[in-house]
């Protein structure tokens, strides 16, 4: 407060330089929040009515709602079982002439195949702009995700790897015309007070978020690491036999922003573990072609999204979740018996 700056001043840009330095990328920008990341971007790139682009099927609805804001149309993609992530070999039939961009999330934390991506994006002169909203830290082939596409999108919410103490987000890109429109597009357009080039938005990260994000993300690196012990912790001491457990492909070094099993018997596995004091998730329960909003969205049958939605179990994650508390989980749920 005795600084003055509350919006748009020093901490902003020194967070701006740390995390785009973190993530490898020439460029951060920070926005008000992980949806306005990805539909600044889309925008950016002169998407809208008329054009396609590329979502998974099994997303957190975010990556759609981006897609629909600015008028373009979501063309939903399966994901690969075992990876929960967009499968890339699927993607080259959902394109058309009117495809635009493919945004892959690297769900859960875990990278999707970006070189497999990559390829038939550049074959079909295809924008890639990354959800990295769940994967801060991630590796892909020993890089950092949110560098790997010609943009990305990540979110600050509370709850993600890097969370600020409200709202907030990201653009990261190495591309200098895509970040001065961010810059622009998130300050009412403008890049000199009451002059606007664009017709843009207030979507800002501000002074306090950015301050509190400094901080944290120099305790980002070791809070993957907990992440990873735990989930590590649950590789070894999960019965395969009574949930299917998550694959982590060579190219990945997963962050574990959760830890997702299968079950033929979710909801009652879910109900026991409740009923012994663990609270578990479910990421996600309605995929968003099933939504009501999207009802008017043609969609093909997606099965693979709609068996995941009935499966998928989120167990405990945290970097400060004790060695005895992931083992004595793991045990329980080796010790469900379904009715
Ligand atoms: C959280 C999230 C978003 C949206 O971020 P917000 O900051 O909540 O708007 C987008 N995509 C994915 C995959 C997310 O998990």
């Amino acid at each position: 407060m005795d600084s003055g700056h509350l919006i748009m001043g020093p901490e902003l840009e020194s967070f701006e330089n740390e995390f785009a330095n973190y993530c490898d990328t020439k460029y951060c920008i920070g926005v008000g929040n992980g949806l306005d990341a990805l539909r600044l971007l889309l925008i950016a790139y002169g998407i809208g009515p008329g054009d396609e682009v590329i979502v998974p099927s099994n997303t957190f609805i975010a990556t759609w709602l981006a897609v629909t804001e600015c008028g373009a149309t979501p063309i939903a993609v399966e994901p690969d079982c075992r990876t929960f992530n967009i499968d890339p070999t699927l993607i080259k039939s959902a394109i058309t002439k009117n495809t635009k961009a493919i945004i892959p999330v690297h769900l859960y934390g875990q990278p999707a195949d970006m070189d497999a991506i990559n390829v038939i994006a550049m074959e079909h002169s295809l924008i890639v702009i990354e959800d990295a909203a769940q994967s801060q830290g991630a590796l892909y082939k020993g890089r950092k995700t949110g560098g790997l596409g010609n943009a990305a999108a990540t979110s600050f919410y509370p709850g993600k790897n890097l969370g600020a103490l409200g709202d907030g987000g990201a653009v990261l890109t190495n591309d200098s015309f895509i970040a001065e429109k961010i810059r622009k597009l998130r300050n009412y357009g403008s890049s000199k007070k009451y002059h606007h080039d664009l017709i843009g938005f207030n979507t800002r990260l501000d002074e306090l978020q950015a301050a509190f994000l400094r901080e944290k993300l120099k305790v980002l690196d070791a809070w993957n690491i907990g992440r990873k012990k735990v989930a590590q912790q649950y590789l070894q001491y999960l019965s395969p036999e009574k949930v299917t457990l998550p694959t982590i492909p060579k190219y990945s070094d997963p962050v574990w922003h959760l830890f997702v099993v299968l079950s033929n018997h979710r909801d009652e596995l879910q109900q026991y573990l409740l009923s012994m004091g663990v609270n578990t998730g479910i990421h996600y329960p309605v995929p968003p072609h099933l939504q009501p909003c999207y009802q008017n969205i043609v969609n093909s049958d997606l099965k693979i999204a709609k068996r995941l939605s009935k499966e998928v179990l989120s167990l405990p994650i945290s970097p400060l979740l004790q060695v005895e508390t992931v083992k004595n989980i793991a045990n329980a749920i080796n010790d469900f018996n379904p009715s």
